[in-house]
């Protein structure tokens, strides 16, 4: 065996990546993980709501294009951990009826070729891994559970509450939004968690977020079986001469080429970047792109219509941590729409720095501190279709292309509807319905004209199921074109949802990962007693 040949190659370190390297660390394999960027520095600009939000520093400079050949500045990061580092940490599990078929206006959202039940154990172990904060019992939509949440729900501070109880009594059910920070609210002077007004959208400085570098990367790496080299860009894939099989993973590291090879090779870069990896990847065997005989490499993009409106109110909002409330009333519809239209919650507080370059035309009498002081800020989630001309294609210079046009508008444009009609039933006891002047969508992805740029739930280029003609992936997400080949990030989905993904992805991570054991002919019982020891490890320090 030489220095460069591994049982498996892991690319890219985030919800999917990440997930797999900390499953399969125990397994005594001979795992290398290789990831483009490099750790997020440990600054107080980590807190910063003008170098993160307005400068834009942590995201990537590479540009992308557009359909019609314009540049694109994508609003993701290279870092380990991916985008779990700048992530909400809103962990949900997708609807049991997400796995079926499910009708929309704009067209089908098509099933997944496992169900609910299959990922439901998966679901439970990365809500344990992830430490997700929640209640179970009150989102009306919620799939059934095998067990309660690790921890409590994290607390609505007043303000939210007051909205929850309105949006209560005028009918709805809100719900605590499940999310994964390591907040101990029993027990304030030992949490890790400080709740600060700075979460989502940055990273954590104190790491009390659990994201996939704090939670896996650093874990996987104290097994001395596990490698992970950073900075080391994946350029291309090649095969042996059968064409099925990778033979050879070509990195790019201090300014030189490498090689790498192993028995099983795991692209997890992000759903836009793995479809771009596969393609830039054609060979005389695989001439459309590696693993895609059925054409369907970068196709189905979907990343969902969000959006951000906010509620000025009379009333101030003094609140820090705010993503703690969702409504789900809307997701498969009413009686008046009877199709999906999506999901409420909240987007971290909003302040007059991040507003300054989004912001909405003003509402009467409030300068940006005012609004921001005021707003109460919502984030809506409706799901895209996968339409097989939206994709990612390789362009002039080797460039991602993003081609999309968005589908199912109208579920989004009922779905604003119903929070403005809740808005304004909800009735302040100092000053009634007026309490709320109105709701303003604002532009999100600040100093970025272009909303294709915000590809933070990118998914679907890549997906799953059981034709070779209409998938590239089979049910354990392998290529079905190729024999060591496996994807584990956002891009097996074949259709959205309208929650946000990242647990899905964990927890379909964690369902390869043990499919892989298998397949590498894992020691259950050593597997089981190294994991112990980890446990153990973790209690002592
Ligand atoms: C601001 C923000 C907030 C979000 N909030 C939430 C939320 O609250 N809840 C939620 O569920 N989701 C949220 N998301 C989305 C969530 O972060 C993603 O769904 C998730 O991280 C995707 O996981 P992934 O494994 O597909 O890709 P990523 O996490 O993006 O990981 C891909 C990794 O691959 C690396 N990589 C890429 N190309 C290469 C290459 N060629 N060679 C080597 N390495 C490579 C990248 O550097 C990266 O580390 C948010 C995203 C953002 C940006
Ligand atoms: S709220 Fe908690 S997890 Fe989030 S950034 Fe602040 S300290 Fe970190």
């Amino acid at each position: 065996m030489t220095d460069n040949r591994y049982d498996v190659i892991i690319i890219g370190t985030g919800a999917g990546g990440g997930t797999l390297a900390y499953h399969l660390a125990p397994s005594g394999k001979r795992i290398l993980i290789l990831e483009r960027g490099d750790y997020v520095p440990r600054e107080k600009a980590n807190w910063d709501p003008q170098v993160v939000n307005v400068d834009g520093h942590y995201n990537t400079k590479e540009s992308w294009l557009d359909k019609d050949g314009k540049d694109l500045h994508p609003h993701t990061n290279y870092y380990v951990g991916g985008n779990t580092k700048f992530y909400g940490a809103a962990l949900f599990r997708l609807r049991k009826e997400d796995f079926g078929e499910l009708r929309h206006k704009g067209g089908i959202s098509p099933a997944w070729p496992i169900s609910y039940d299959d990922l439901e154990p998966y679901y439970m172990q990365a809500e344990n891994l992830y430490q997700v904060h929640g209640n179970r019992g009150e989102d009306p939509t919620e799939p059934e559970a095998s067990s309660p949440y690790p921890w409590p729900a994290v607390s609505h501070e007043p303000r939210i509450q007051q909205l929850s109880d309105d949006f209560a009594r005028s009918g709805l059910k809100p719900f605590h939004v499940p999310v994964g920070v390591m907040l101990d609210e029993k027990n304030p002077q030992k949490s890790r968690c400080i709740r600060c007004n700075t979460c989502d959208g940055f990273a954590c400085l104190v790491g009390a977020k659990s994201d996939a570098q704090v939670v896996c990367i650093d874990e996987a790496i104290k097994h001395p079986n596990v490698t992970l080299l950073t900075n080391s860009l994946v350029k291309r894939l090649e095969t042996d001469s059968s064409g099925r099989e990778v033979k050879s993973v070509v990195v790019e590291r201090n300014g030189s080429l490498e090689a790498y090879s192993a028995d099983v090779v795991v692209v997890s870069c992000g759903a836009i970047n793995s479809a771009a990896l596969l393609l830039r990847s054609a060979n005389d065997k695989h001439p459309r792109g590696l693993a895609n005989s059925s054409d369907i490499v970068g196709r189905h993009y979907m990343g969902h219509t969000n959006s951000v409106m906010m509620a000025i109110s009379k009333c101030p909002n003094p609140t820090i941590f705010q993503k703690t409330l969702g409504v789900n009333d809307f997701y498969f519809g009413s009686k008046d729409f009877e199709y999906p239209m999506g999901h409420i919650s909240f987007v971290g507080k909003l302040d007059a720095i991040t507003l300054k370059a989004g912001a909405p035309a003003i509402a009467p009498n409030f300068t940006l501190e005012l609004m921001a002081k005021h707003s109460l800020d919502f984030w809506l989630t409706s799901e895209d279709l996968p339409d097989p001309n939206n994709r990612v294609t390789i362009g002039r210079d080797g460039k991602i292309v993003l081609t999309y046009t968005p589908n199912n508008l109208e579920a989004h444009e009922r779905l604003q509807g119903k929070l403005k009609q809740a808005m304004k039933q909800t009735n302040c006891a100092m000053h009634g319905h007026e309490c709320h002047q109105g709701l303003f969508g604002r532009n999100l992805y600040v100093g970025q004209q272009i909303p294709l740029a915000g590809v933070a739930h990118q998914n679907g280029t890549i997906r799953f199921g059981h034709d070779p003609k209409t998938s590239v992936l089979d049910a354990n997400c392998k290529a079905h074109d190729v024999d060591n080949l496996y994807v584990v990030d956002g891009s097996f989905f074949p259709s959205s949802a309208a929650v946000n993904p990242a647990l899905t992805i964990m927890a379909n991570a964690l369902r390869v990962g043990d499919h892989l054991m298998k397949r590498l002919g894992v020691c259950e019982t050593a597997y089981e007693q190294n994991r112990q020891q980890d446990r153990e490890l973790a209690v002592s320090r």
